[in-house]
């Protein structure tokens, strides 16, 4: 397993190029005699892969993009070189998200080594595209594809470093969505001097932006941090010093629980500027649905092998940014996402302690042989 993490390290496959990782996964899943399809989205490669004919399909998700190094010079090794140190494998990928793919394909190479009278159908999906630009959505894509066939992925176990401190301590059951926007704020421009003549539209971005900062869009819930709002660039300015400008844009994102949706953030958000007469122009870009498992299938299943293997139980939560499980949660799939630690991730010098990974591959067995009872 160590040395198959370290060949797929080897591979630069900055997002959205695979380079060739899936050609060593089929091949390992080929001897296992799943049935493998490569579907191609505009250049962007994905790799399904299917096993048995009945039953309910626990699917794998996964990706084999990077993103990008960084200065190489800053790091200790080689960030494509898999350098191993003691009980720590250095380079790009390791925790996002070779690591939990190795460990997941050892263990089906051992579940299936136990001939076990299989209970239900198991499915491998990988993309290349997930560090990317989420608009282009293959995982999107490949899921409406099987809305439309009439199939559905029922139990979905996603790869993602949800741990903090201990392999297994944390695991995410739900993902806050992702609504972002850029918002131009139309004035009147004019001579500095004649404030008669001028409508200033930093000032009316200003009124704006106390109230979006004071406005609670809703509490949370038990698994779900309130909706937060965040801006991340705001722009105005002729470039002259004696011009009131005539435009501002502004770039937002709202990072949304359960208890808000989409279309309601999209109406208060322009309520507020109705109400403070600030005549404008908006973008909305809808990048991520939010979701929150609640059937206890998988989620039992999960916590359980953890407890088995580890001797504790993981807090569950929505943390984090955005996954692929959102494109997943629209066939009304049970998601669970459980992978290494975080700590590491998209930085200079990202490791997994390869103790934690033969732990983390523990679980895994242990989750495909539990979910085998859970399902006869
Ligand atoms: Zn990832």
């Amino acid at each position: 397993m160590i040395e198959f993490l370290q060949k797929l390290i080897q591979i630069q496959s900055i997002s959205p190029k695979d380079e060739g990782c899936f050609d060593l996964i089929e091949e390992r899943l080929n001897k296992l005699n799943f049935k493998c399809e490569r579907i191609n989205y505009l250049n962007v490669e994905n790799l399904y892969a299917t096993y048995g004919d009945k039953g309910k399909i626990f699917c794998f998700l996964g990706h084999t993009d990077v993103v990008p190094t960084g200065p190489e010079d800053h790091w200790t090794h080689p960030p494509f070189s898999g350098h191993i140190e003691g009980d720590v494998m250095y380079g790009r990928g390791t925790a996002d998200m070779k690591a939990s793919i190795a460990a997941f394909i050892e263990s089906l190479e051992e579940f299936m080594d136990s001939k076990p009278d299989l209970n239900y159908r198991i499915a491998v999906l990988l993309t290349s595209n997930e560090e990317g630009d989420a608009a282009d959505g293959f995982i999107d894509k490949i899921v409406d594809d099987m809305i439309e066939k009439d199939e559905k992925i029922d139990l979905c176990l996603v790869g993602e470093p949800t741990s903090y401190k201990k392999i297994g301590d944390s695991i995410r059951i739900g993902r806050r969505g992702s609504l972002g926007g850029s918002l131009k704020i139309i004035g009147k421009q004019g001579h500095i001097a004649y404030p008669e003549n001028v409508v200033n539209p930093i000032f009316s971005a200003s009124d704006v932006i106390v109230k979006l900062k004071n406005t609670v869009w809703d509490n949370g819930n038990a698994i779900f941090q309130p909706t937060s709002f965040q801006i991340s660039n705001i722009h105005s300015g002729t470039g002259a010093k004696n011009i009131v400008p005539g435009e501002l844009d502004m770039f937002f994102n709202f990072r949304y629980s359960t208890e808000s949706t989409h279309e309601k953030l999209m109406s208060e958000f322009e309520s507020i500027l109705k109400e403070l007469n600030v005549e404008y122009e908006i973008d909305w870009k809808l990048s991520g649905l939010p979701y929150l498992t609640k059937e206890d299938n998988l989620k039992d299943v999960v916590v359980e092998s953890i407890l088995n293997i580890t001797g504790y139980s993981p807090d569950l939560n929505a943390k984090g940014g955005t996954s692929d499980g959102r494109f997943i949660a629209k066939m009304g799939t049970e998601i669970v996402e459980l992978g290494p630690l975080n700590e590491t991730i998209h930085q200079i010098d990202e490791h997994v302690k390869i103790s934690e990974i033969e732990l983390l591959q523990k679980i895994y067995t242990n989750i495909l042989n539990n979910l085998n009872q859970k399902l006869a």
